[in-house]
């Protein structure tokens, strides 16, 4: 039947929030445009799924499935393992689930491609097996995958640790970028992780494309350089901006702050918020809360519980465990309630975006909530804590400069003070401003890549004709 003969993709998101949701993106895209269907076969340590990852899955339209691969034990684990670790043994221990997962669905569809995202590298074998070519959706920056694709040749050039580069390490395309802002793995050459990114960064070659959550006006230089003949990589596709659009969410607003939004004046509020797993020391909470309330801007806040050990204590599950409110300075709520909200643990930040009393956005720079922040305008206060952030905030003052960046102390604390300063400076200064008017016209392109002939439509039909061929 004509059922059975329609394209399908098998997409593998290794675990984090910031990788599900793009690729849910890329999926819905896939079947709308191009008449795919897709199965999510989902990689995990439990049997239940977290609240959020609930949330984002149970919004999912018909024609794509889901199903999750056998639960995996790490507890043989390193307890001091990093996030990178911990995903990549995710995937390999999930291999044999994989191939009974292909084995069901090759046996009922014509299953066209595998894609993966940037650390699930590792299921391309199982698709060989199944005969199925092998693609990569890279959830960041082109300059971030630049880098990935160059980390073979610089492991070998410098033997060194990169913080200790003289000079600062030039990426074809690229703003130079200074050894210690490489993303987190990268810091340190002996830990595990790095060896899993060298591993991914050495197989990314045995993709058939790579597709790129960015564009062309956005990030021309590592782009043009990626699509170069020369550049020996396999085809780079830039797809996006691939962001939610809330359309089919369900926005149940427990918190209330989508209607606190509607009591505000027109882009007057600075949204706060560090993703789905950024966590402050319990000093750097409170410098933040006395910062916001030193600015008298409007503030809403997703706060969590502060974590003096890692910055990214909740990147497998986005929920507090204790009550985040009971970190907070004494009286902080009340004395700021006239302007300020404050969420715990979770924010619907897509509809946050969309109202138009949204005005700033202090993030931590994760690649999808600064795409969500360019497709609505809002410029930037950059906070970068793990992954590829800092690297992102470098781009996003430095190159593109649509956003402010507070300096960090000897400590490597950001004092209230200097909080105050970047937030008035943002939402009421001149330099404010001159962010935003940059950001508009961001926010302009972005809406021209994906119209019917814009870049990046014609990018993702690239891909899908050469899939389904
Ligand atoms: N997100 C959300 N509510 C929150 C925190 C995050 O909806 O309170 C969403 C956000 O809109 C984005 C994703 O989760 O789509 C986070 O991805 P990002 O790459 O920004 O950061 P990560 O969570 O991977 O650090």
């Amino acid at each position: 039947s004509k059922n059975l003969q329609t394209p399908h993709v098998i997409i593998l998101p290794t675990p984090g929030m910031g990788h599900l949701i793009p690729l849910i993106e890329l999926a819905k895209r896939l079947v709308s445009h191009h008449g795919f269907t897709i199965t999510f076969t989902i990689p995990t340590e439990t049997d239940s799924p977290s609240k959020a990852q609930k949330l984002v899955l149970d919004s999912l339209p018909n024609s794509i499935d889901y199903m999750f691969l056998s639960p995996v034990d790490l507890t043989d684990l390193p307890s001091d393992h990093k996030i990178e670790t911990r995903i990549s043994h995710t995937v390999t221990r999930s291999l044999s689930s994989l191939s009974d997962s292909f084995k069901l669905i090759t046996s009922i569809r014509r299953v066209v491609a595998f894609v993966v995202d940037l650390f699930g590298t590792d299921g391309f074998d199982v698709a060989n097996e199944f005969n199925v070519k092998p693609y990569i959706f890279f959830p960041s920056t082109a300059m971030f995958l630049s880098l990935f694709l160059h980390l073979p040749k610089l492991d070998q050039d410098y033997t060194c640790e990169y913080r200790d580069v003289q000079e600062p390490i030039q990426l074809p395309g690229c703003v130079p970028i200074n050894g210690i802002d490489l993303f987190d793995p990268a810091q340190d050459k002996k830990n595990d992780a790095y060896k899993w990114i060298l591993h991914h960064a050495e197989r990314y070659k045995l993709a058939e494309g790579i597709m790129v959550n960015s564009f062309n006006d956005l990030e021309p230089g590592p782009i043009n350089a990626l699509k170069g003949a020369e550049s020996g990589n396999p085809p780079v596709y830039p797809v996006g901006p691939l962001i939610r659009t809330g359309d089919d969410d369900d926005v149940s607003d427990p918190s209330g702050c989508l209607k606190w939004l509607d009591d505000h004046p027109l882009g007057s509020v600075l949204f706060v918020s560090f993703g789905s797993g950024g966590t402050l020391s319990s000093e750097q909470l409170t410098e933040l809360a006395l910062g916001l309330e030193m600015s008298q801007q409007r503030f809403l806040w997703v706060v969590r519980s502060p974590s003096d050990k890692v910055a990214n204590a909740t990147y497998f599950n986005p929920q507090s465990i204790k009550d985040p409110f009971d970190f907070l300075p004494k009286g902080f709520i009340e004395r700021t309630k006239n302007h300020g909200v404050v969420v715990p643990s979770w924010a619907p930040q897509v509809q946050v975006f969309s109202h138009v009393s949204t005005g700033g956005f202090l993030s931590h720079c994760g690649w999808n909530s600064t795409l969500e922040s360019v497709v609505h305008g809002v410029p930037l206060i950059a906070w970068p804590l793990f992954a590829e952030q800092k690297m992102n905030a470098l781009m996003l003052t430095e190159d593109l400069k649509v956003a402010l960046r507070p300096k960090a102390n000897e400590r490597g604390i950001i004092g209230r003070d200097e909080i105050s300063k970047v937030v008035k400076g943002l939402m009421q200064g001149e330099e404010g401003k001159k962010l935003r008017c940059k950001m508009r016209d961001l926010k302009d392109a972005s809406a021209g890549v994906l119209a019917e002939n814009g870049s990046s439509s014609k990018a993702l039909a690239e891909v899908a004709n050469k899939m389904a061929a």
